[in-house]
Formats: structure tokens, sequence, C-alpha cells
């Protein structure tokens, strides 16, 4: 039996397995401070034998494994979690073999095995919700560069001038464009603002520009939008058209109802790819 885990911002999702895709038992806990979330995902694998266990983690995280501070959360995204070692806490606690990797690298990795990024060389995914995170694929391998990416907090066009959410940069992508932005620009949660709303048509441009340069840096065969924001599923179109304006036939593209799409795993992108995780190495270049 192998076991996954998905540590999120708002919550985390536990699982043990036989193989990635047959989960046998799952668990969601909401994620709060180290101390109580920690030992709520220890309890629940230490009721489990597992031969290993692969973690999908929100970060700023050190994911290099030559680095002495291999596993470290090096910023405060979330309260209390800086300077946490994701790494250490699961070793000394769970008593089997640890992987870990991004959240978004590990959904990443479940689209590319079993959803919808399936022979895709260079492959992207994108969650937009509590904030905006994003994992690339290379041939199957996780690309990290000298940290890893965060490509959520590159500067966009800001054309209404409204103040940005990011504790770091205020305007940035995730800034101007996660959930937590979209409710406090419109004073209303996500799930409560009509389809016909000129919030989404706004939404739509954001989340574009970003995109445009996601097309630029890394030319990828297919973008995969998950996350809370994409659970309107109204917003793949006007993404699309959006794209379309900004992009202006600069060069040829594939089609974009499969350049931009939907996660095929759902919502289990994240857990399924943890496991995957567990299954072998994480390989990352
Ligand atoms: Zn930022």
């Amino acid at each position: 039996m192998i076991g996954g885990a998905e540590l999120g911002g708002t919550k985390c999702i536990l699982a043990v397995a036989k193989s990635p895709t047959e989960i046998i038992e799952r668990k969601i806990i909401s994620t709060k401070r180290p101390e109580y979330t920690l030992a709520e995902i220890f309890k629940f694998f230490n009721n489990f034998e597992i031969e290993s266990l692969g973690v999908g983690t929100f970060g700023p995280i050190n994911i290099d494994k030559k680095s002495k501070e291999y596993g470290l959360l090096v910023s405060e995204s979330k309260e209390g979690w800086q300077g946490v070692n994701i790494f250490s806490e699961f070793s000394k606690n769970i008593n089997t073999k640890i992987s870990l990797d991004t959240d978004v690298n590990a959904a990443a990795l479940g689209e590319y095995f079993y959803g919808s990024g399936k022979n895709c060389d260079n492959l992207i995914y994108v969650t937009i919700g509590t904030g905006i995170g994003v994992g690339v694929l290379v041939n199957g391998k996780s690309y990290t560069g000298n940290f890893h990416l965060e490509v959520g907090h590159i500067p966009i066009p800001n054309p209404d001038q409204v103040s940005g959410v990011c504790k770091i940069h205020g305007e940035c992508w995730e800034g101007l464009a996660s959930g937590p932005a979209l409710e406090r620009r419109w004073k209303m949660q996500g799930s409560e603002i009509p389809e016909s709303h000129i919030a989404w048509e706004k939404e739509s441009q954001l989340i574009a520009y970003g995109l445009i340069s996601i097309v630029a840096n890394h030319s990828p065969d297919k973008i995969i939008l998950g996350g809370g924001v994409m659970k309107q599923s109204h917003l793949y179109s006007k993404i699309r058209s959006h794209f379309k304006k900004m992009w202006n036939n600069y060069t040829p593209l594939v089609d974009l109802t499969d350049l931009i799409s939907k996660p095929g795993l759902g919502p289990d992108s994240g857990i399924i790819g943890s496991l995957i995780l567990a299954d072998g190495e994480p390989a990352q270049i």
C-alpha cells in the first residue's frame, strides 16, 4: 500500500491506495496551524502499513534533494508554517520512505499519467484558488530551476487599477486573479457571483494575461486550469477568447480548446499525483 498527501492552503487531502488510481481510503482536513494539522496527518497515516508516501505541498519549499534544507518552507505563505521542514517532520513521524514535490507539480504529474495531459511533452498545470500556482513538466519530469517556479507571482497588467491581495507583491497575478482577490474586488463569494456578471469577464482577462506569459516562456502542448475558481466552468471559453485576442496569431497554436483545458481528473489531480510520487522517485530536471 502507498500513501499520498496533498497539502493545500485551505485543505489537505490524505489517501492510502493500492496504486495511484486505486484509492482505498481518503480523508480531508482543513489546513490550520502546523502543529495541529501535522498531528492530524500523522494520526491518519499511522493507522496503515504503507511502503512509501508521496507529499505534494504548498510552498515556497526547498525541493532540492541535495540541499541540507530539503523540505523547508521558506516563507510565511500560510500563517505559522515558515521554517517548518515538511520532509523532516514526515520522516520523523511516519516510518516509511517519503517523496516530496510541490502541490502543482504533483497535480501536473497526475494529469500527465492519468488525466488530460497524456502524451504532452510540455505540460503546464495551473491552479487558481486560494493562490495561483503553476507546475511545469517537461517529458514527464517537473521543471524546478534553481529553487522552484513561482509563476503565480509574475506581474501582469492591471487595467482597472485594482489593489491586489498578495502579501508580498500586492498586484501580481495571484494578487489580482486568485479567489481571495476576486472576492475582495466584487465583495461576494465567487460561488455567489452570477455567470452574467462583469466580474467573470474581468477575471478571465486577468487569467489570460498570465497564460500569455506562460505560452511565451514555455510554448506548452497544453495548459490545464484547475483550482476552486475554475469550478466556474464558463470561465474556460471566456479565458480562451481573451487569450486569442491578446496572442493575436503571433505564432501558430494548437486548437485553443486543447491548449487551455480542464483537468481530466477533476479535483483529484493533486492527490493522484502525490500517490505517483510515492510510487516512484520524483523525477526533476
Ligand atoms: Zn505575489
